[in-house]
């Protein structure tokens, strides 16, 4: 896997590049990375990434061609000849990213991430060179540096080896294996923190009522705070007998 990343603070990137399992798995040259700075694809003295506006209005506007040069040159560096590889724009108004674009993300061979700043990128450059707009979230930051890294950390975690153990990226809240439900919570030692003890579930070491408690927690849980994620689990017929029973017995519960 290789992430290239257009970005005007390429310094940013020694964050998931050295740091955690990402920063592991980079050393064991599981992936690579790429910084390409629009600000070395500039020919003028002042080295000029933006401009204003047409049209007016406040901010700056990241010119188009610095931007293009950058990706090209990741492409040529990628030897990405037949432009295979997904050229995505850190974008408010793209596709909101989630752990379903991750877990595609992870079957390929990487991505060039392009991090906008100011108010944005020309859009000539969007329509020459841009194959997916992706947004992190309805809110807006002052770059796409940040989103760029989350989702570089949500792929890498789930390529082979990065993870301690496979089991955890499996059992991770939204994860299809799973059914899409939100994890369920997680106790470490001591046994009792501040009068709190541990459900006695977990410390029964009774794996199948272990299962039981977890998968009863993540559904609760989910009904609770994300319903649309229950609805998506029974469109697609994800749950059991035995969960949509529990969610009936929840719902009389509560109503
Ligand atoms: N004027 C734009 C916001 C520009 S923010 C608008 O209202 O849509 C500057 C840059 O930060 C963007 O070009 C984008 O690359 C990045 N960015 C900001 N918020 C983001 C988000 N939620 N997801 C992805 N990228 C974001």
């Amino acid at each position: 896997m290789r992430f290239d990343v257009v970005s005007l603070f390429p310094d940013m990137f020694s964050v998931v590049r050295d740091l955690g399992v990402t920063g592991r798995a980079h050393k064991q040259g599981r992936w690579s990375l790429g910084l390409w700075n629009p600000r070395d694809f500039t020919h003028d003295v002042h080295r000029t990434v933006d401009d204003r506006p047409y049209g007016g209005g406040p901010g700056m506007v990241m010119l188009a061609e610095p931007l293009e040069q950058a990706v090209q040159a990741a492409r040529v560096d990628r030897a990405d000849a037949g432009g295979q590889v997904p050229v995505i724009l850190m974008s408010p108004v793209g596709r909101r990213f989630d752990q379903a674009m991750a877990q595609e993300l992870a079957l390929g061979q990487g991505a060039v991430l392009v991090c906008g700043r100011y108010e944005g990128v020309d859009q000539r450059f969007v329509e020459r060179c841009v194959t997916h707009e992706v947004s992190i979230g309805d809110f807006v930051m002052s770059g796409g540096e940040v989103a760029a890294l989350a989702i570089m950390d949500s792929v890498l975690r789930l390529l082979p080896g990065v993870l301690n153990d496979a089991e955890s990226a499996r059992q991770d809240s939204f994860n299809e294996a799973l059914t899409g439900l939100l994890d369920s919570p997680h106790y470490t030692r001591p046994e009792q923190y501040h009068g709190v003890p541990v459900p006695a579930e977990l410390v029964s070491g009774h794996h199948a009522n272990i299962a039981v408690w977890r998968r009863r927690q993540s559904l609760a849980l989910t009904a609770r705070r994300r319903p649309d994620l229950i609805d998506a689990a029974k469109d697609a017929g994800l749950l059991s007998k035995a969960d949509l029973k529990f969610l009936a017995e929840l719902g009389a519960g509560s109503s």
